[in-house]
């Protein structure tokens, strides 16, 4: 299991999250303009990164917030979390910076 630091209320058990997809994934303004390959795009096309991959979580049954995670998708390891509107970590700086806990 998991041990993910909500920024808002430290670690918790994973089963306490719900998971968001990827994070960083903009809506796009004019979303009547786009054709259909436009919109499909947007909504199914993902990374799929191997490494460092940023990810959006809720809190679902503690603070109820939506925050964002950097977790390495090789090791399952998550090397940290930051709000919703902060940028993207790097993550070589994110990972000496994880909490003790998340590693
Ligand atoms: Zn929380």
């Amino acid at each position: 299991m998991l041990l993910i630091p909500c920024p808002h209320c430290g670690p918790r058990p994973e089963l306490e999250f719900s998971y968001g997809g990827e994070a960083h994934i903009a809506r796009p303004r004019q979303p009547a303009e786009l054709d259909d390959a436009a919109w499909a795009n947007f909504l199914y096309t993902r990374r799929n990164t191997k490494g460092a991959h940023a990810e959006r979580w809720r809190h679902a049954r503690g603070c109820g917030r939506f925050f964002n995670v950097l977790r390495d998708t090789t090791s399952d390891k998550i090397l940290t979390s930051y709000p919703v509107g902060a940028p993207r970590p790097d993550p070589r700086a994110a990972d000496s910076a994880a909490p003790e806990s998340a590693r």
